[in-house]
């Protein structure tokens, strides 16, 4: 970035295309960093011309725009590993298909077109040189086999992105070359944001149909009356780069070619480097057992080592984590780790939908079934019919060091190798009941959705509706332009926008407990009240949100100071919003918390895969529904994550504390406090009772609760599932390790990390829309220091 900066602050570019100094300036540097880009491939000018594009994509997209353009279009054979961005090239063929390595082998020594409709149309063969899923390298041969294959016309398409990152292209010998090359500098250097497409001169024709010209393309164009013009005719790229050139990144491209050579040395250096290191991840991923021998990664990258081919492959382990019973760990739980521990790894897809489908066994109808399932790109429930739905990816490069690879095996051997050789008992569940002598600690809600927690005095009896308890995430702030509702994950500070309840005089105090510039003002307050004139109109600003996946209505609010406000605090520019209870459709949400295996009794069968951290049940796990059929009538809920009201023991804190403390050399203090739970309910020990009694995560095992001198009844509706926003300190923003490190060891079932139990108003309070009152019109409310008396699950 010095080198690039000190380019622009010397020279003055002026927009290519005309005559002025500054514009031909740019003009001779472009095509001097043009030559010295084909030479860093080893490619002649005389036989291949480079054209700029935005990236890979982009290069892929002409390449496939021009053979549509060609009079009867194009047939398109790719490969099996090929990038989303190769495989929909296939919408704009005539016929397509995929082939795997060896079916291309075949297809190569075949003579036959790929339709027997008469016309043979020109063929398109794409394929990557290096799979961008596994690393897995392909012949570069492959372009001048198909060059002499006839009949047809035939090109090849070679997507040189992955390779390139740490590998050397060598085009130098240009009949063995492929047609078209793209590749994207941003994955080489890290900086500018550019692609190209190199083009053997031998193919140029296949650009000749295109009909398009944009500014800079051509000689001369006649407008009025006729129309009429000249392309440009004597490089490709004069005629393929519409309009102005990204010419500040093309001067950048310059730096980096230097900079990266002074830093790493030749990409000869830079694949020494990355292929040693990649051994040594391979190798180190592959030894990890757990203690009853059975192995912790399963790999499906091929192995480095492995010397029957000349091509190695890419510095890029793929892999799927197992449990010591051989079930599969999920994805979105192996990243809330890596997030924490500074790891950056790629889960899913990666964007390689025939690679991920070979490599984990996946057939179509599965992945359509498991799409009709709710399995999106990204999502959490990346496990689904007992098999995985993506591989970790982790991909290695010239800055990458071997203590980078060692801390790497080492982060998984942490956390998901189970070394003892016999399951042990975890905390959950126990048999016996001791009598439990609890309490209400303390009742907090959250008035706006992911900002700090307001307390409920002592003393106070506090309302507590079927959508949880008064006043509990009524409010939420969504982003001013895409509507999403904010969270705490991503915008930390809102743990410092601090809202209060003012019930005497009708209003929601909010103050911000970090820096704020001395315009803004120290507190906002915000009326309880639901004047419609305090809202955008529904109609005019109808705007639908998204929480927790659920799509809803929430009304935002008109007050420019209000909203500013919160804008300037978080430095996210939003909106505050409401939605209030009794609300239909998109302004209902309902309840998904479900009672957890870990919490039933145990069959034996299950024993193992029940106590073991990271582990998965061996039989198919039930369909996303199945939870409402243990809760016939869904519960509302606002804009809770997923339960009415979350509750938490300090028992079970205790328990935590002391893991994370004989975890931590020299019980340095990383203790958690209650509230990075962000609990509505903390229960602890009554102040006369015998504290030694009170069994940590007992509330696991309850199926209810009956709290206060009236005994109302609270239904459990499971356990909560936990992320890294735990880790969020709720007084200073600050982020940590814990308690989500410890967690993920000590209270993982089923992959998932645990801690908390959902609950609700019970007797059937959940369903209707009769609020809290009981028959005889009695309000069920909770106050600090209210008896609690745990039902148990028979
Ligand atoms: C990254 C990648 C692409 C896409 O590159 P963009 O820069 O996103 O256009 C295509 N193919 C492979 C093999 C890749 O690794």
């Amino acid at each position: 970035m010095d080198r690039f900066g000190q380019d622009m602050t010397s020279s003055l570019f002026g927009n290519p295309h005309s005559a002025s100094a500054s514009s031909q300036f740019s003009t001779a540097r472009i095509e001097d960093i043009r030559l010295r880009v084909l030479q860093f491939f080893n490619a002649d000018p005389v036989d291949f011309d480079l054209v700029f594009v935005a990236n890979a994509t982009a290069g892929i997209k002409l390449v496939a725009d021009a053979l549509r353009a060609c009079p009867g279009g194009f047939d398109y054979v790719y490969h099996q590993a090929s990038h989303t961005s190769l495989v929909g090239v296939r919408e704009e063929a005539r016929n397509s298909r995929c082939l795997d390595s060896q079916q291309v082998g075949e297809w190569l020594e075949e003579r036959s077109p790929l339709s027997d409709d008469g016309e043979a149309s020109p063929v398109l063969f794409a394929y990557p040189a290096q799979s961008n899923m596994d690393g897995r390298r392909f012949p570069l041969s492959w372009a001048a086999r198909l060059r002499c294959r006839g009949p047809t016309k035939a090109y090849t398409l070679l997507d040189a992105a992955a390779l390139v990152c740490s590998s050397p292209l060598d085009l130098s010998d240009v009949d063995a070359a492929p047609d078209f090359t793209v590749l994207s500098f941003y994955k080489i250097f890290g900086f500018p944001d550019l692609g190209a497409l190199i083009v053997r001169r031998g193919a140029e024709d296949v650009f000749s149909p295109r009909r398009y010209f944009g500014g800079g393309t051509v000689d001369m164009v006649v407008c009025l009356k006729e129309q009429w013009h000249a392309p440009k005719s004597q490089f490709l790229h004069e005629r393929l780069e519409h309009g102005t050139l990204p010419v500040h990144s093309i001067v950048a491209l310059d730096a980096a070619l230097d900079v990266y050579r002074q830093l790493f040395g030749s990409m000869q250096d830079v694949a020494a480097h990355t292929s040693f290191l990649s051994r040594r991840l391979y190798r180190g991923l592959k030894s990890l057992r757990h203690g009853n021998g059975q192995a912790v990664c399963l790999l499906y990258s091929p192995d480095p080592e492995a010397t029957d081919s000349s091509l190695g492959s890419g510095p890029v382990i793929a892999f799927n984590i197992r449990n010591s019973v051989g079930a599969w760990v999920s994805l979105a739980e192996v990243e809330k780790l890596a997030t924490l521990k500074c790891f950056h790894v790629r889960t899913g897809g990666v964007c390689n939908p025939g690679g991920i489908a070979a490599a984990l066994g996946l057939e179509p109808w599965e992945m359509m079934q498991n799409f009709s399932s709710g399995f999106r790109c990204g999502a959490e429930n990346d496990i689904m019919a007992g098999k995985p739905t993506g591989v970790i990816r982790a991909s290695l490069g010239a800055m990458s060091t071997v203590s980078d690879v060692d801390s790497f095996v080492g982060f998984v051997a942490e956390f998901y190798r189970d070394i003892s050789p016999a399951p042990q008992a975890s905390g959950a569940a126990t048999q016996s009941h001791p009598p439990s002598q609890l309490h209400i600690h303390s009742i907090s809600i959250f008035p706006i959705k992911s900002c700090a927690r307001f307390d409920v005095p002592p003393g106070t009896d506090w309302e507590v509706k079927p959508e949880g308890l008064a006043w509990d995430r009524e409010w939420c702030l969504v982003h001013a332009g895409t509507g999403q509702v904010l969270s705490q994950k991503r915008h930390p500070k809102m743990a410092l926008v601090r809202p209060s309840l003012d019930l005497e005089q009708g209003q929601l105090r909010v103050t911000y407990a970090g820096e704020v510039s001395p315009q803004l003002p120290r507190e906002i307050s915000i009326p309880l009240s639901k004047n419609p004139s305090l809202f955008h109109p529904p109609a005019a600003r109808a705007r639908s949100s998204r929480v927790c996946g659920d799509e809803i209505q929430a009304q935002t609010y008109s007050c420019a100071n209000t909203n500013h406000f919160f804008s300037a605090v978080l430095g996210v520019p939003c909106l505050l919003a409401r939605f209030p209870a009794g609300g239909q459709g998109k302004s209902m949400r309902h309840s998904k918390a479900q009672l957890q295996k870990h919490q039933l009794p145990h069959q034996p069968a299950e024993r193992n895969a029940l106590h073991m951290p990271g582990s998965f049940p061996a039989a198919p796990p039930s369909p996303p529904d199945s939870g409402s059929e243990r809760c016939p009538i869904p519960r509302r809920i606002l804009l809770s994550n997923e339960s009415p009201i979350l509750a938490i023991t300090l028992p079970s804190l205790d328990a935590l504390n002391d893991e994370i403390r004989r975890a931590s050399p020299g019980g340095s203090g990383s203790e958690v406090s209650s509230g990075v739970f962000r609990a509505n309910i903390v229960m602890g020990p009554a102040p006369s009772s015998n504290t030694t009694a009170l069994t940590p995560y007992a509330e696991d095992a309850w199926s209810g609760v009956k709290i206060g001198r009236h005994g109302w009844e609270f239904d459990m509706l499971g356990a909560c599932r936990r992320c890294h926003m735990v880790c969020i300190n709720q007084e200073t923003a600050a982020k940590s390790e814990e308690p989500f490190v410890t967690l993920s060891k000590t209270r993982r079932f089923d992959g998932k990390v645990f801690f908390g139990v959902h609950m609700g108003v019970g007797g059937g309070g959940g369903g209707g829309g009769a609020g809290g009152s009981r028959p005889g019109g009695a309000v069920v409310t909770v106050r600090v220091g209210d008896g609690v008396v745990p039902v148990w699950r028979e």
